[in-house]
């Protein structure tokens, strides 16, 4: 008999709720793969991947986990989808995530929660592991990190605004790619906001991950926002000419330069992650690589600017679901005005959207409007630039996406960054009803993401070794992980650099 990954996937679905739609192939097909002799293999073939809910497939729905797009399913794929479809993946299902991408713990779905599948996992050491309380993903792409943690497929693409793969890779305990803004196409991905959204990756190793990366980092004529190849071979010229890592043995090594940002080590930090990164950066500094403590010191007012910002793209981008071309469409209760369309948009959009994304549009249209424009949106801008800034004074190369000047190198600057992706493990899984967190520590999980988003840099979340050691009330072990971040374009050397600390 033949394998089928998708057995694995039924099976361990019940409890984790990664999955929102599982893909069988066509029973013509079934079987069929292993006999078939290609005379070239692909790239990707015999690898499974499954596909955030909120990026188009043509034979699957795409319902972005919300009841607006509960029956849609998209007339095409994603560049993304085809991109991998050609090179050999076996496309085996849709993951659930938060509404829109709008959360930060995969509880705002209208497929449920995500149960983090760690929990389960034989590896850890407690023999209790059974009674573990049940904690969350993370997410947004909540679905996507406890898919691949409980190995029921390879990889998985989501998407990242503010932290949503970061965050849920590191509370899952996977290894989490955002890539640098603009590389990897958006054509067919749902926008949350636009000047933020990135399509990466998530799997168990940075090797996979980057099998994938390699396939997607591509120039698409269909993403305006998509960068050019010219650019793409300048920062890899960049890179070859200046990295630490690229020097040959003959030239004497300059040492690997890794910036700690001291903001990033705050009070909100639970000392578990503390002690864990310290330690991980220790590991590094005994291999040889440098560490460097820095200042971002516009990072306190990154959140704040990233929810303004977030929430004002995306009561533009929602617009759009008004009941009218596709979607949800709600009747009006007997006796309303069917002539006004105003009727029509006002009941989908109360029915369709669910609370947070509701808020979130009504923050967004609040921050847009003439009385609110200068204090909120204007301001959220400028302290995006001042983020910028902060990364750009501290990093070897300079931002080639914004910069227009000829690039220099600084040798005194850091080839990447370490911090911790989250302040503390996941946390627990609120039972119906009721928050785990108070709301508005909800919001507080992306403080130490948000920064690259805006920024528009890459960042990776890689998995680190706990520290509970004189702490037993730490010991269940719930996983931690660190950041790797680059200057815009060093996807390749984050992922260089993760390898070594994996
Ligand atoms: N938690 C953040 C938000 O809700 C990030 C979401 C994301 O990256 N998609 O906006």
């Amino acid at each position: 008999s033949t394998f089928n990954p998708r057995s694995a996937i039924y099976e361990k679905n019940a409890s984790v709720n990664a999955f929102v739609h599982i893909h069988d192939p066509p029973p013509s097909l079934e079987g069929q793969a292993l006999e078939t002799t290609t005379p070239i293999a692909k790239p990707l073939q015999w690898t499974t991947v499954a596909v955030k809910d909120n990026i188009c497939t043509s034979d699957m729905p795409t319902t972005c986990s919300s009841a607006m797009l509960e029956n849609f399913t998209s007339p095409f794929d994603a560049t993304v989808v085809k991109l991998l479809k050609n090179a050999g993946a076996d496309i085996v299902g849709k993951t659930n995530c938060d509404e829109f991408g709008m959360g930060s713990m995969n509880t705002h779905s209208i497929h449920g929660p995500v149960v983090n599948p760690f929990q389960t996992s034989p590896s850890v050491k407690s023999t209790s592991w059974r009674n573990r309380e049940k904690r969350v993903a993370g997410g947004s792409s909540g679905g996507s990190a406890a898919a691949v943690a409980a190995d029921m497929c390879d990889i998985t693409l989501a998407t990242d605004t503010g932290g949503s793969i970061r965050l849920p890779a590191s509370y899952c305990g996977v290894v989490g790619l955002k890539p640098s803004y603009g590389l990897i196409s958006r054509y067919g991905v749902v926008s949350y906001a636009d000047s933020l959204d990135c399509v990466g990756l998530m799997a168990r190793s940075i090797f996979q991950a980057r099998r994938a990366f390699d396939i997607l980092d591509v120039p698409d004529p269909e993403d305006p926002t998509s960068v050019s190849k010219h650019m793409r071979e300048s920062a890899s010229r960049l890179l070859r000419d200046s990295s630490p890592l690229n020097q040959s043995s003959t030239s004497e090594q300059p040492k690997l330069r890794v910036g700690v940002p001291q903001e990033y080590f705050a009070q909100e930090l639970s000392p578990v992650v503390q002690k864990s990164v310290r330690k991980a950066l220790k590991a590094l500094q005994n291999l040889g690589v440098q560490i460097v403590p820095v200042s971002l010191p516009s990072t306190s007012y990154a959140l704040s600017a990233y929810y303004v910002l977030a929430s004002a793209e995306a009561s533009s981008n929602l617009a759009r679901y008004d009941g009218i071309e596709y979607g949800l469409r709600a009747t009006p209760p007997p006796g309303s005005d069917l002539t006004k369309t105003s009727n029509v948009y006002s009941h989908t959009r109360t029915q369709g959207f669910g609370d947070e994304v509701r808020k979130r549009i009504l923050l967004g249209t609040y921050s847009l409007t003439a009385d609110a424009f200068d204090n909120y949106f204007l301001q959220a801008q400028k302290v995006r630039q001042l983020v910028r800034n902060d990364f750009d004074s501290v990093f070897r190369w300079p931002n080639l996406r914004v910069s227009t000047c000829k690039p220099t190198v600084s040798m005194e600057g850091v080839d990447v960054l370490i911090h911790p992706s989250a302040i503390r493990t996941a946390p627990r899984l609120p039972s119906m009803g009721q928050n785990s967190v108070e709301s508005l520590d909800t919001y507080l999980q992306d403080v130490l993401t948000v920064p690259a988003s805006l920024a528009g840099l890459p960042a990776l979340n890689v998995p680190v070794p706990v520290e509970t050691e004189d702490d037993p009330d730490e010991a269940e072990e719930w996983p931690i992980g660190i950041s790797i971040v680059g200057q815009w374009g060093c996807d390749r050397l984050v992922m260089d650099v993760g390898i070594i600390a994996e």
